[in-house]
């Protein structure tokens, strides 16, 4: 598919009474769309296993459903597409890529540093998107470690304060349902 989801996950299938730090009519106003409409972010953070793929991948799974298009990558694919992209010299063309679909995600920021390429780049297509082009991010550092994520105080400070101007955050606590599923089988995490 286009929009480069890696697997379809619903809505449907997730388990609010399992999160119960999730306000599922927050999840559900998101669905709705208004935030692609109003060029806005969406941040979903948390531990791992606690459902920001799933529900980042619902939220995008129904923006292609009303008609958006969307694109989704996680960090670490950027950081890999931007440093074969250089030794190219396609690097604006990263940038047109991801700054023209109408919501923009990317899953996974924290796991992996990014380098000084990929993270200017990353900076340059959260500029161009600003204030009209929607993002949806899951990350599961909390926002003081960004820092060390793009391994440049001021860099993640800028990138964060366009990301958070219009935005809705999302913030998980809970237990990881990759473990729960584990418990239910008898095996010790
Ligand atoms: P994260 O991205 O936060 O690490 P994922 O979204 O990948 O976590 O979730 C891990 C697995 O557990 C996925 O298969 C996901 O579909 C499932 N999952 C997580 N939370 C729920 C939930 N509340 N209800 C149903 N499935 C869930
Ligand atoms: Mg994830």
């Amino acid at each position: 598919k286009k929009a480069k989801l890696p697997y379809v996950k619903s809505i449907h299938d997730f388990d609010f009474s399992f999160q119960p730090s999730i306000d599922e009519r927050r999840v559900k106003e998101v669905l709705s769309g208004r935030y692609i409409h109003n060029g806005e972010n969406i941040l979903l953070l948390g531990p791992p296993g606690v459902g920001k793929t799933h529900l980042a991948i619902s939220m995008a799974f129904e923006a292609l459903t009303q008609g958006y298009q969307a694109l989704f990558i996680t960090a670490n694919d950027f950081i890999a597409e931007c440093q074969k992209a250089e030794k190219q010299g396609l690097i604006q063309q990263i940038i047109k890529r991801y700054s023209r679909p109408e919501l923009f995600i990317m899953d996974e920021i924290g796991y992996f540093a990014f380098d000084e390429l990929s993270a200017h780049t990353l900076f340059q297509i959260i500029s161009r998107r600003y204030e009209h082009g929607a993002m949806i991010i899951t990350s599961n550092k909390s926002y003081i470690e960004w820092g060390k994520i793009f391994g440049d105080e001021v860099l993640a400070t800028a990138i964060l304060d366009r990301l958070i101007h219009h935005s809705t955050t999302i913030n998980i606590k809970g237990d990881s349902y990759r473990l729960r599923e584990k418990k239910k089988a008898g095996i010790q995490p």
